[in-house]
């Protein structure tokens, strides 16, 4: 099954907040968030947690990594559960600390901020990001102990960013792989979302594919099942191929020029993508990124044949 909306996917096991960048809640003793999703949906998320904790509280909040899609809310979080735990790798720390990526952080929030009031969204928080501190810094195959029978292990996916964590729940086969998977966009289309390193994409993708998930929980619109989790880890690879090949194919049409490739790239993913989709200074910083990375793949492996 492919899921794309809120609500109950298995027991103790929900997406919440809005299906366009959710954030997962795992229910227990001790109930435990995946991901901070967009500054302006802050309202949105809580709302969705209260409902199904009640008047209890999470205790955990584990980030996979720190982009502004994925960290917005976590500040206003921490306002309304001060002893909320927020947990992330420590390269997640470091970009944190970062004033440059704080700033960038603001202005893709304040972006995407606009891009839903234009939507008609309501109830939007429209205060700019604010920074937090993390206070568990998650190592690679860390395994927080929620109950007798559930337990949650991390471990580092990077690819998409270096920062990147995915979370497993064995007793569940539930993986939380967010970003470090392809993401199924509304109308169908297929995104790979290697940004920083091709083959450590690829390579994280492998360590995905041999956990055997029942519940592939992605970073964007949709939630994937049984076999759905499968064909979707494949059609993760074959993405990243396709798109490897179109972009070096252009790179050599456009003699090496990234701003011609980078557009003509758009022109043929984003500009007929129905909203909702990523903002288009959002999608152009990583389109230029998976350019960038392919570039420099290829100059590298030229270099390596000499
Ligand atoms: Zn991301």
């Amino acid at each position: 099954m492919i899921i794309k909306k809120t609500g109950k996917i298995s027991d103790g096991f929900y997406v919440v907040g809005s299906p366009t960048t959710p954030i997962y809640l795992l229910d227990g003793p001790e109930p435990i968030l995946f991901d901070g999703g967009f500054t302006a949906l802050a309202y949105h998320y809580e709302t969705g947690i209260k409902e199904i904790l009640g008047v209890r509280k999470p205790v955990y909040l584990f980030l996979t990594h720190s982009h502004f899609d994925h960290i917005g809310a976590v500040s206003h979080f921490k306002k309304i559960w001060p002893k909320l735990q927020i947990g992330g790798s420590l390269r997640c720390h470091e970009i944190l600390l970062k004033q440059k990526a704080i700033q960038l952080i603001r202005d893709l929030s304040l972006e995407s901020t606009k891009s839903f009031k234009k939507m008609g969204v309501r109830s939007l928080n429209d205060k700019p990001f604010e920074p937090f501190d993390l206070d568990i810094l998650i190592k690679t195959d860390q395994k927080t102990e929620l109950s007798s029978d559930l337990s949650v292990v991390a471990f580092n996916t990077p690819g998409h960013t270096w920062d990147f964590m995915s979370y497993w729940i064995p007793g569940k086969k539930i993986l939380i792989a967010s970003e470090a998977v392809a993401i199924y966009e509304n109308n169908g289309y297929i995104q790979p979302e290697f940004l920083v390193d091709f083959d450590a994409y690829l390579e994280s993708l492998r360590k995905i594919k041999n956990l055997g998930a029942e519940v592939l929980c992605a970073g964007h619109y949709a939630v994937f099942t049984k076999k759905d989790a499968t064909d979707h880890i494949n059609n993760s690879f074959k993405v990243a191929d396709d798109y490897l090949s179109m972009t070096e194919r252009f790179l050599v049409q456009e003699k090496d020029d990234i701003d011609s490739v980078v557009s003509r790239i758009k022109a043929v993913e984003w500009d007929n993508r129905p909203w909702p989709k990523q903002p288009e200074s959002a999608y152009l910083l990583n389109t230029r990124q998976r350019v960038t990375t392919i570039w420099e793949r290829m100059n590298k492996n030229s270099d390596e044949r000499l």
